[in-house]
């Protein structure tokens, strides 16, 4: 069965009397060589388990128990249930669960993989929630080897820009926190049904086992963060005043002075290690 064959998806959607659910972001993937790329090298330890986010109907899904120990396979549409039924019912390696990523006990379910081996995550993500299953899979303190998403370009783009970029955000900074991103390749909106309206990259992120930059209080390293980008067009000083109220304007330039930057300078030009440098001794004064 070539569940990346246009003809075959419409007849198994038919089957199941099921419509793509634009709710969902359902845009399945229909080029094969495309799903054995993202299968290929979202982990090289065939030893892995591999959560993946949104099966569809399992084509990507197929790809993965061909390759890996073990997939778990969280679907939020329960139509697809029966679905996943059918299409995957000869791998013994996969366990499918109808449930919303966003509510899921992942450590619970997660749980007797993590005790066998490595884990790993890939999916081809719903465009209209990318960004909180990300940081929700950062969040969790799992720890994930890989990362491995197809979301939109433009997203792609933020999440991979070098600091100090055009393209670089608060999400940017974090992301960076946790691991090394790097994209992959670019699939074009034509190898989609039904096609979106915008091109999708495919982004690997390495998680680091041990995070290489510590910063004394996560909770003023990430707010250090959202106020630099909050109002990246003020320089550093002004971007920190507006949400460190608890300090004054001339005891945060100070701050940022201390730290070798200039009192111009934009908080987009700040590394991961220069923001939890700047993190830390903001904390030092408001703690
Ligand atoms: N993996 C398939 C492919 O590549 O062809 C389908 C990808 S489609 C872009 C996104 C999938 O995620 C859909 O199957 C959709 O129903 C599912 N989905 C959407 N929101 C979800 C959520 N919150 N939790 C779990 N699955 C979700």
């Amino acid at each position: 069965m070539n569940l990346c064959d246009i003809k075959t998806i419409k007849q198994i959607m038919a089957m199941f009397s099921l419509n793509f659910r634009k709710e969902f972001g359902q845009n399945f993937l229909t080029n094969p060589s495309v799903v054995e790329d993202i299968a290929d090298n979202c982990c090289d330890k065939p030893e892995s388990t591999i959560l993946e986010i949104g099966p569809g109907i399992g084509s990507l899904t197929r790809e993965l128990a061909e390759r890996y120990e073990s997939v778990v396979a969280l679907e939020i549409d329960k139509g697809l249930i029966p679905v996943l039924k059918y299409t995957l019912g000869e791998y013994r390696n996969v366990t499918v669960i109808n449930e919303d990523v966003m509510k899921a006990d992942l450590s619970e379910i997660l749980a007797p993989y993590f005790e066998k081996g490595p884990v790993s995550v890939c999916a081809n993500l719903p465009y209209y929630i990318t960004t909180p299953i990300l940081m929700k899979l950062l969040e969790s303190g799992l720890p994930f080897e890989n990362i491995t998403i197809m979301i939109q370009s433009e997203v792609a783009d933020r999440l991979c820009a070098p600091a100090g970029g055009k393209n670089c955000g608060a999400i940017t900074a974090v992301l960076n926190y946790y691991g090394a991103p790097e994209k992959l390749f670019t699939v074009t909106a034509d190898n989609f049904i039904p096609a979106p309206k915008v091109d999708s990259s495919v982004v690997r992120i390495r998680l680091y086992p041990e995070k290489p930059v510590k910063p004394m209080d996560e909770a003023t390293f990430f707010r250090t963060i959202r106020a630099a980008f909050e109002q990246r067009r003020k320089t550093l000083p002004n971007a920190l005043s507006a949400v460190f109220g608890e300090l004054s304007k001339e005891e945060i330039t100070d701050v940022i002075v201390s730290c070798g930057h200039s009192a111009t300078i934009r908080g987009e030009k700040l590394s991961v290690a220069d923001f939890a440098a700047l993190s830390d001794k903001l904390y030092q004064r408001i703690k």
